[in-house]
């Protein structure tokens, strides 16, 4: 049977485009449009393939923790916690929907470069795992908050390797020059770790790094694990004291595109397993606890979009327009990074992809693109649209800009579809309005 993108889509006897066995044009029809879709059935095989590739690799001394950034909303956090996965959080916003959805708050931990002092507190209060420091000030913050509450708080800080991984400048976090961490060679990050030993109410458990995202290269993560194990080692060594965890980030690149080549994150997992038991058989000890933190990789495959095409403008010698009824708000990655994307026509997605067309947002700006130059069925107004592999960061990127509602999301379990997130009506939109 012929599939795009991933085994989950497949194409039923009337052309039309399914997911998991459920016709997207259907559901198109019946929940309007735009809409994101998700595969519960993908996104339980990727909680399961990082299971795996961690077992194989730490034995039981591992924890899966998906990057909530990726896509927060409350129906998520019920599915990992099913699937054995904790979670990590960068705002009070993360950390509230996820404890609204019943997760427990021991298998969270929080990040972020400038966390606030009430984002701090309600942690701490919510009896958060861990909180992943990332400034001095904040070590002043956090003990403040614990002594005031009489209580510790479990905390790593984050940690520069220097490795540039080669990705987008944007999505780049482990350089030297970054926002993000503290470098190993300019001692900033022995600094710190001295630092948070003089604060009695918070209890030092290891280092983080995270080196940045859409990584396809075996290479840097390896180096990554490199540099972090020894680092560790040498804190422990130095300070006479035992840490308990590392975590070495997410960053598992994609495919976006059919010619896309990211490989495995069992491979890159693997190759960062590698690294440590020959450095702990150098050092003669142990390896510690290792943490990843997946995000796009865990989500992104297993959501699409799908769009009603509204109006078509082929121009001629430039460009053939086709433009959807969501674009930027829904997705703003083509504008932030000129993210590519692939996407068929779902209502005839048997026949071949025989024109070069430029899928466009409804948006008052050029810029606004979900697709530029993209190879696929020739468009024509009411057509149903699916863009792949809009799992990851485009829900939580989404924006009313141009005050358009956001769209729903759909999880197609069983060969069910509900609404999980419902979709926005002007009401909401001027709810807030004064
Ligand atoms: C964004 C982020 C992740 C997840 O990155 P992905 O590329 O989505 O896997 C993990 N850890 C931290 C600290 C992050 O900021």
């Amino acid at each position: 049977m012929k599939t795009y993108y991933s085994e989950h889509f497949t194409i039923g006897e009337n052309g039309h485009l399914c997911l998991d066995g459920v016709d997207l044009v259907e559901v198109a029809e019946r929940f309007g449009t735009p809409a994101y879709v998700m595969s519960e059935s993908h996104l339980r095989e990727n909680c399961r393939a990082f299971t795996e590739a961690m077992q194989r690799n730490f034995g039981s001394r591992y924890k899966v923790a998906y990057a909530s950034k990726a896509l927060c909303a409350r129906f998520i956090y019920p599915i990992l916690a099913s699937e054995g996965i904790h979670a990590d959080v960068v705002s009070g916003g993360e950390l509230y929907t996820a404890l609204k959805a019943g997760f427990d708050p021991k298998h969270l931990h929080f990040h972020g470069n400038n966390k606030t002092v009430s984002e701090l507190e309600m942690a701490v209060d919510c009896g958060i795992g861990s909180v992943i420091i990332d400034a001095f000030e904040e070590v002043d913050r956090l003990e403040a908050i614990c002594a005031k509450k009489g209580v510790h708080q479990r905390v790593l800080f984050r940690v520069k390797p220097g490795v540039h991984a080669d990705t987008h400048e944007f999505i780049s976090t482990g350089q030297n020059d970054s926002k993000f961490g503290f470098g190993i060679e300019d001692g900033e990050a022995m600094r710190m770790t001295r630092y948070i030993l003089e604060h009695k109410h918070l209890d030092f458990a290891g280092i983080h790094c995270h080196i940045g995202s859409q990584v396809f290269s075996i290479d840097g993560f390896a180096r990554a694990a490199k540099i972090m194990f020894d680092f560790f080692c040498r804190i422990e060594r130095e300070l006479h004291i035992t840490m308990d965890e590392m975590i070495i980030g997410g960053g598992f690149g994609v495919k976006y595109m059919p010619e896309d080549e990211p490989g495995t994150f069992g491979e890159k997992i693997d190759a960062m397993g590698q690294v440590m038991r020959d450095e702990a058989a150098r050092l003669g000890r142990e390896v510690p606890e290792i943490v990843i933190e997946p995000g796009r990789s865990m989500v992104c495959a297993a959501g699409c979009t799908l769009y009603t095409v509204g109006s078509v403008r082929d121009i001629k010698d430039a460009r053939c327009y086709v433009s959807v009824d969501g674009g930027m708000p829904d997705n703003p990655r083509f504008a932030l990074y000129q993210a590519k994307y692939d996407a068929v026509v779902a209502n005839r997605a048997d026949a071949p992809r025989d024109k070069l067309q430029t899928i466009a947002g409804r948006c008052c700006e050029s810029g606004d693109l979900v697709a530029r130059d993209l190879q696929f069925q020739t468009a024509k107004a009411g057509d149903i649209l699916c863009v792949f592999a809009t799992g990851a960061y485009n829900y939580s990127m989404a924006s009313n800009y141009n005050r358009v509602p956001r769209p729903p999301i759909l999880l197609v379990s069983d060969g069910m579809v509900r609404e999980v997130v419902r979709r926005e009506t002007y009401e909401d939109l001027i709810r807030n309005d004064l």
